[in-house]
């Protein structure tokens, strides 16, 4: 069960092909947990074959995607990505990182957290990170110089009065400053894509960032 979706307008940048290489992971990882997510992408990626189609027309009808949408309700989706043998990395997570959660490079960076810069190439759109936060521990707090996208693994984190479980996602822009903890019981394993800097607001991480470029 979802509570905290990714939105129709990244999904219909995914299908569009217009995010960089960092979200376009992130969306494509998201979709695998998410069965309605899937059903609306499959909308987005119908509704672009219809434009494409349509040589003569430049305007979308208005009632476009609804028509679309309403003809992908349904059980046209059915049953949830093959989450095989138990992995917590999605298969677009274990492709980027060449396996499980055995295959990741783990970096300390200060009070247990640990992270994983994956390598996405040239590309300069962003950054993603695995980031493993210890059972019942907090995030230092920070602010953003930019969008920031965490995406749940495993287990859970509390914001505020907010829960985000496996399959959720939370979105934290430049004017949000917070302080994510990992619920108790199990380390918090969480996809973090950024497109710019996270800004510290204590003077230690603010060095440690320097160094470990997080
Ligand atoms: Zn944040």
């Amino acid at each position: 069960m979802i509570h905290h979706p990714i939105g129709d307008e990244m999904l219909l940048n995914y299908a569009a092909g217009r995010l960089p290489a960092a979200q376009d992971l992130l969306v494509a990882t998201a979709v695998s947990l998410d069965d309605d997510a899937r059903a609306r992408l499959g909308g987005f990626d119908a509704l672009g074959g219809i434009l494409l189609e349509d040589t003569g027309e430049t305007e979308i009808a208005p009632d476009a995607l609804d028509a679309v949408m309403a003809r992908l309700d349904g059980p046209a989706t059915s049953g949830r990505a093959a989450s095989s043998s138990g992995a917590v990395l999605p298969q677009p997570l274990r492709d980027a990182v060449g396996g499980d959660l055995e295959a990741v490079r783990w970096r300390p960076v200060g009070m247990g957290v640990r992270q994983c810069v994956i390598d996405l190439g040239e590309d300069d759109g962003g950054v993603a990170r695995l980031l493993s936060i210890p059972a019942g521990h907090a995030m230092p707090d920070h602010g953003h110089g930019g969008t920031e996208f965490t995406l749940v693994l495993q287990g859970a984190f509390l914001d505020g009065d907010a829960r985000f479980a496996r399959g959720d996602l939370e979105v934290a822009s430049e004017a949000d400053e917070h302080t994510p903890t990992a619920e108790a019981g199990e380390d918090c394993i969480c996809l973090v894509v950024t497109d710019a800097p996270l800004r510290f607001s204590g003077f230690l991480p603010r060095i440690a960032q320097r160094f470990l470029k997080i």
